[in-house]
């Protein structure tokens, strides 16, 4: 078992950049994204020519790996790096929802500040606009979406 962010945690930040979240808080590069017990290593993934015996041998060492990763969870060390991903996550969701909530009134096609426009059909397409780029792309602010 490993504890990582998935894909949709993800946010468009270069591999080393520090990013601000608040005033006093920023989301810094970690190398250590994955825990586990520095000298337990997650077994190897069996590939898809190995024998069925081979693969059982490695789901049982896998399930043993996992056993001895709960109770690394519980020392002090994997409590602590537990913690500090947990709260790398939490800052990483909030970089998103600041992302979202800006993007919710700048305009997707020039970044002036808009707000959410549709087109006036049945069945609408909706995009974020500024006024000058809703007329000339025939878009009419849509009302209470
Ligand atoms: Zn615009």
């Amino acid at each position: 078992m490993s504890i990582e962010p998935s894909a949709s945690d993800r946010t468009e930040v270069g591999p080393n950049q520090a990013v601000a979240v608040g005033p006093n808080e920023t989301v810094a590069p970690n190398a250590e994204e994955e825990i586990h017990d520095p000298d337990d290593p997650e077994p190897s993934t069996p590939g898809k020519q190995e024998s069925d015996a081979e693969r059982d041998a490695w789901a049982s060492e896998y399930d043993a790996w996992c056993e001895r990763l709960d109770a690394y969870l519980l020392t002090a060390d994997g409590q602590r790096r537990s913690l500090e991903l947990q709260r790398r996550l939490e800052l990483a969701n909030r970089l998103v929802e600041s992302a979202e909530t800006r993007a919710a009134v700048t305009c997707e096609l020039c970044g002036a500040p808009s707000q959410l426009h549709r087109t006036p059909a049945r069945w609408p397409w909706y995009k974020t606009l500024c006024p000058a780029c809703a007329q000339a792309a025939k878009y009419v602010p849509a009302a209470g979406r």
